[in-house]
């Protein structure tokens, strides 16, 4: 019913009256009517179904006028039916006198309103109805919030990778995602009936976990093992939040699966562990090596000096021996120092022409001799097209093939060792050439051959003591590889093996000046040489003083302990060459020898000075030079070397001066 007048712009508010009689329903509309700012529609009802079929059929009515008492109902009923029925709607209760103290009990009951009708007047009337009317615009809103929200929730239920699920405080789910059926390991209608606190492995952290739960209301990250019914265990974090109704008590728990994430970490931890205490152990290694260095140059270069005196048979074989087994023992330490070098990438490389055909000529007329020993055919195959002069470093080169040569000569018993060279790839500024290193020996086995180039690796094989510390080929296979190259290995057990590896070098054009090969100079032995010897070494010390009188008969050797003591004496004396040790208390070779150049008058400046060192790689480095020092010597002393060097450069200053 429209209010006659009414214009378009006022509210329309639709509001369905259901009163006992015709009566009484004219009674409120006219009430309503007398409100001119707003503007009802209005249908009305004076039975209960009526009313219920119209609501069922018209949702637009949200407000609901209720005169009580109805004639054909349990007034009381009627509210609770229709609040049950349609929760949604605000019912404002319109009710005679008897009705007062009924009032809050029917506003308990779900009435959002109570008018007495003693008390009835267009605006109250009014008013209540468009705050009614309001509300139902707030509630929409706010369902639709929710429900947006609640699919919102739904989806992250469903597509979560987490195990998300409600339970009660004995295990008995009430709801859960497919997530959890499938950490459990169990089909999702069977889950209803599992305690899944059953599942949680260790009944103490089970315990832990709900008795902190109940206590805190909120768990975060609990670690908790979840054992699968097939026994699996896998390593999960709970976080769970108590739930507290009036009907129930429970939480809702996220389980998140970390098995395969507390695996990396621990494969991580033990990779780790395992790198660490490699190079501990590399590290350990390489500073036993330097300290033993010393004392095996003593060792070596006394019995190279009591093996030249005059010795009955037994004694020179005694001295045999141990010479021998200090030059095994130093090629270990060698080989030791020489991995931790290059594992800490402090190997250069040289890159220089230098003559592949002699290279390998060389290798093939030191090798004979062990093959032929053994009997064993020893054969150089070479491409035609290998370039004779090619850059890059020899000494590597060399120090692999006669590893890989030396090795397959040593596991060879009869046959022969070939060594293929092929040419793989050619331009005109580079060459990829391919070594290979065949052997009908021992063989390995196959599950062994990956192995074998892993640091300390030897084989056990029957009837053969080890020989050697595993180191040849780890250092081998990082010549190789930190040169860019590949190197691998093929064998049958038994029946001989194949070692190959691939380099690229530069195509050389010319030989440039060997620095490495000095010219013969020798002076003769009888010749008088001012020498002074800076070493902290007492044995060293020794070992050089007599080494050289061996060579020369006039030779005057004057010892400094360090570099200062060395600086002293040169204030007095001159001499024709100084021999340097590097590592010295006090004051190092090195210290000396600038002192020396650049703040000792100009005939003392210019003596020769030779490093004394146990560092094979000062060769590579060359820092010996940027210190102003003219050459090297490697202790132990090769003797010939070093009178070679001592004679070189002595007879030069000789001539100098
Ligand atoms: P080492 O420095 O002690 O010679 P390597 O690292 O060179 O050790 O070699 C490791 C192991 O590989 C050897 O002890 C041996 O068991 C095996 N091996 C190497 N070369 C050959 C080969 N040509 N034939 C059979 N076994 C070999």
């Amino acid at each position: 019913m429209l209010k006659e007048g009414a214009t378009l712009t006022k509210l329309i508010h639709p509001v369905l009256l259901l009163a006992p009689t015709a009566y009484q329903v004219e009674e409120i509309e006219s009430i309503l009517c007398q409100n001119d700012t707003v503007q009802f529609e209005v249908v009305n009802c004076t039975s209960c179904t009526d009313a219920f079929n119209l609501l069922d059929k018209e949702p637009i009515y949200t407000t609901i006028l209720l005169n009580l008492p109805l004639a054909n109902k349990t007034n009381i009923h009627v509210l609770g039916e229709l609040v049950k029925k349609f929760p949604d709607k605000s019912i404002i209760i319109i009710a005679d006198e008897v009705y007062r103290d009924k009032g809050i009990s029917l506003i308990k009951e779900g009435a959002q309103d109570f008018i007495l009708k003693s008390e009835l007047t267009a605006s109250r009337l009014s008013r209540a109805i468009q705050f009614a009317s309001e509300r139902n615009t707030i509630r929409k809103e706010a369902k639709s919030v929710a429900i947006k929200s609640q699919e919102h929730y739904q989806d992250v239920f469903n597509k979560s990778k987490d195990a998300i699920y409600i339970c009660d405080l004995d295990g008995n789910l009430v709801n859960y995602n497919k997530s959890t059926a499938s950490l459990l390991d169990i089909s999702y209608d069977k889950l209803q009936s599992i305690d899944i606190h059953n599942l949680m492995y260790s009944q103490k952290r089970r315990n832990d976990f709900l008795v902190r739960l109940v206590a805190a209301k909120n768990v975060e990250d609990f670690e908790m093992e979840i054992e699968r019914p097939q026994g699996e265990r896998r390593q999960c974090l709970i976080t769970a939040r108590m739930m507290e109704h009036t009907d129930f008590t429970g939480y809702t728990g996220i389980i998140r699966d970390i098995t395969e994430q507390k695996q990396a970490e621990s494969l991580k931890k033990a990779r780790n562990l395992a790198h660490q205490s490699a190079k501990m152990k590399e590290q350990f290694l390489a500073s036993i090596s330097h300290e033993m260095r010393t004392p095996m140059n003593a060792i070596l270069g006394m019995s190279n000096l009591v093996i030249q005196t005059d010795l009955d048979e037994e004694q020179h074989n005694y001295i045999s021996s141990i010479k021998q087994s200090s030059e095994i023992l130093l090629g270990v330490v060698n080989d030791i120092l020489q991995i931790s070098e290059i594992q800490n990438g402090k190997v250069k490389f040289e890159n220089k022409n230098f003559n592949l055909h002699e290279l390998l000529n060389n290798l093939i007329n030191v090798m004979q001799y062990k093959a032929k020993e053994k009997k064993l055919g020893l054969e150089l195959v070479q491409d035609d097209g290998t370039p004779t002069i090619i850059r890059g470093d020899k000494l590597r080169l060399n120090q692999i093939l006669y590893n890989l040569v030396g090795n397959a000569i040593k596991f060879t018993d009869s046959g022969h060792v070939k060594i293929y060279v092929v040419n793989l790839n050619q331009n005109s500024y580079s060459v990829q050439i391919k070594f290979i290193v065949e052997d009908t020996g021992i063989g390995i086995p196959p599950d062994k051959v990956d192995a074998i180039f892993e640091s300390f690796t030897r084989i056990r094989t029957k009837d053969r003591i080890y020989e050697g510390t595993g180191l040849g080929l780890s250092i081998v296979k990082n010549l190789v590889e930190q040169q860019g190259g590949k190197i691998g290995a093929s064998s049958e057990f038994g029946a001989g093996s194949n070692f190959f590896f691939d380099l690229i070098f530069e195509i050389g054009e010319e030989l440039e000046f060997d620095s490495d090969a000095p010219a013969e100079i020798l002076l003769d032995r009888d010749a008088p040489i001012k020498l002074l010897l800076v070493e902290d070494h007492k044995m060293n010390q020794l070992v050089a003083k007599k080494t050289l009188e061996k060579q020369w008969k006039n030779i005057k050797i004057t010892i400094a302990n360090n570099g200062k003591e060395a600086i002293t004496i040169l204030e007095k004396e001159l001499f024709d060459i100084i021999l340097m040790d590097i590592q010295m208390p006090i004051m190092n070779g090195y210290e000396a020898t600038q002192h020396i150049r650049h703040k000792m008058p100009a005939e003392v400046a210019q003596t020769p000075i030779l490093a004394m060192t146990a560092h094979a790689h000062i060769s590579q480095d060359e820092k010996f030079k940027t210190y102003g020092m003219d050459d090297y010597v490697l202790k132990p002393f090769e003797p010939e070397q070093l009178f070679k060097k001592i004679g070189q450069y002595a007879l030069i200053n000789k001539t100098v001066r």
